[in-house]
């Protein structure tokens, strides 16, 4: 498919775009600089940005960008790991951060409306204020936007029991790639008038639509929590205990597990010592009515004894002491990439039967290609995020190839490559590794017809053509 033929930064278009836009079109230094990075560690600098405070203005920027052949790239907060919201081609970054408003919270119907800049963190704030509860968790919730985790299907400790993103996006507004406006989806619980639009658009990376508005599923906010960290003597044993507490009829609200790396990483945060070289560190959250709740802590720490836990903290029940446990979780990837260098992060994800295989696999790529991963991750739904690391720059080539040799081994044991992070710019080589080609002519066709002259976040998710046959 063609690329816009013209970027954004010839003078006449810029004068125009001014003109359009007036005050709310950035072009200054910092703020290019701004919009030029995301948490991929890519770095593009756009032409220009349009800081969008209304529907009407995403409108005539991308009825603009096809009558002047320019690419449009959607941003929210940036904290994307794939490089989706960059701008390889010079084109105009449209940040979506100034439509921020929660437009209203139904208590009788427990729906949601916004607008796609609201911040994950204060929305679930917001709903949780009038006893609601909106799942999604990503673990950039306080930063990252809703905008930003629907058009990424982003997912989160919470998945396991309650889904993704797109499972709680009952209706959209979008502006399409030929700047068309459209409503697609319900404002009610269930709904099934013609093809799936918000599903299609939700998860597509900016590719096929900017959302400009979101009518969100709310359920109850469950009134009490409990968490339990278990340590086992080895990830085998760990994963034997996360599949045990499944089939004998728990459904935790989170199930993380650490590999020892990690947990050498973040032990100093731990109430207790680790021993041994290969302990893996378990965490479990349930959810319900506060009775239930400590009843199933009580079941899951007897599971996790049964099946050779070495250490179990008593069940946390009040919001300190999850805290602290949790606190052990989160300040994971920001010790690893504190402590290197060079730092590829992976999100694979393997049907949960294969976890242990897969984490059992990557002392041999660590030492086939001299680096160091560490592992940790959702073990719930199986999604490993593999930390691929080293300690000088000058190895970040050993560093992608043991990546690519992940990914493959993650295919061939049926997982995916990708299962909450999304493909952007980082990872479209390796997309002809899990899509077969008729699938890829499919996605390809629909870019195609919806953005018929290629210019809303062009270059993303898939490869350049002709790439396909090379890998
Ligand atoms: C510390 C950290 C932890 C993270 N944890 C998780 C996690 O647990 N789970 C997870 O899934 N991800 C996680 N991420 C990745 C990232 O936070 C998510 O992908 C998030 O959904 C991106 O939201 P954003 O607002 O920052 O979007 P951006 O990074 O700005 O954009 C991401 C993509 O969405 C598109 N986009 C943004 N807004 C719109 C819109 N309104 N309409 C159409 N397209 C749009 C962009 O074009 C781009 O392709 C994490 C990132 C960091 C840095």
């Amino acid at each position: 498919m063609a690329m816009p033929q013209q970027n954004a930064s010839t003078p006449d278009l810029l004068a125009l775009l001014a003109r359009e836009f007036g005050a709310d079109l950035l072009v200054d230094e910092a703020a290019l600089a701004a919009r030029s990075r995301d948490e991929s560690g890519l770095v593009r600098l756009p032409a220009a940005v349009l800081l969008a405070r209304s529907e009407a203005q995403v409108v005539r920027l991308v009825a603009l960008a096809n009558e002047h052949q320019f690419a449009v790239i959607p941003r929210g907060a940036g904290t994307g790991l794939a490089g989706g919201c960059l701008s390889p081609l010079g084109g105009v970054v449209l940040d979506l951060t100034a439509m921020s408003r929660i437009l209203c919270i139904d208590t009788q119907s427990l729906t949601a409306t916004v607008e796609p800049g609201v911040i994950t963190g204060d929305l679930r704030a917001a709903v949780k204020a009038v006893g609601l509860f909106y799942p999604p968790d990503p673990a950039s919730l306080s930063t990252s936007t809703i905008g930003g985790n629907a058009a990424t299907n982003a997912g989160g400790p919470a998945c396991v029991k309650y889904g993704t993103t797109r499972d709680y996006v009952l209706g959209i507004r979008a502006v399409l790639p030929t700047g068309e406006l459209v409503r697609a989806g319900v404002n009610t619980r269930k709904g099934v008038v013609g093809y799936d639009l918000t599903r299609l658009i939700v998860g597509s990376e900016g590719t096929l639509g900017v959302i400009t508005e979101l009518t969100l599923k709310l359920i109850p906010h469950p009134r009490a929590s409990a968490c339990v960290a278990a340590v086992f003597p080895d990830l085998n044993a760990a994963m034997r205990a996360i599949i045990a507490v499944m089939t004998r009829g728990h459904l935790p609200s989170a199930m993380e597990f650490l590999d020892a790396r990690c947990l050498k990483l973040v032990g100093d945060l731990l109430p207790f010592a680790v021993e041994g070289e290969h302990s893996a560190l378990v965490l479990m959250e349930v959810d319900g009515d506060p009775d239930q709740v400590l009843r199933e802590a009580e079941g899951i720490a007897a599971i996790c004894r049964e099946l050779g836990a070495s250490n179990i903290l008593p069940p946390a029940v009040d919001e300190e002491g999850r805290e602290a446990i949790w606190k052990v979780r989160r300040s994971v990837s920001t010790r690893i990439h504190e402590a290197c260098a060079v730092y590829l992060p992976e999100d694979i994800a393997v049907p949960i039967g294969h976890i242990a295989d897969m984490v059992a696999a990557l002392p041999e790529v660590e030492e086939r290609h001299g680096m160091t991963i560490f592992a940790f991750g959702h073990a719930g739904d199986g999604n490993i995020h593999l930390n691929l690391t080293a300690q000088d720059e000058a190895l970040r080539p050993r560093v992608e190839a043991a990546a690519v040799d992940c990914v493959r081994l993650a295919l061939t044991l049926g997982g995916t490559i990708s299962g909450e992070h999304g493909i952007g710019l980082a990872k479209r080589g390796l997309l002809p590794l899990e899509i077969e080609p008729v699938s890829l002519r499919v996605q390809r066709g629909l870019k195609a017809l919806l953005d018929p002259n290629n210019v809303l976040n062009p270059g993303k998710i898939f490869p350049p053509e002709g790439a396909e046959a090379v890998l």
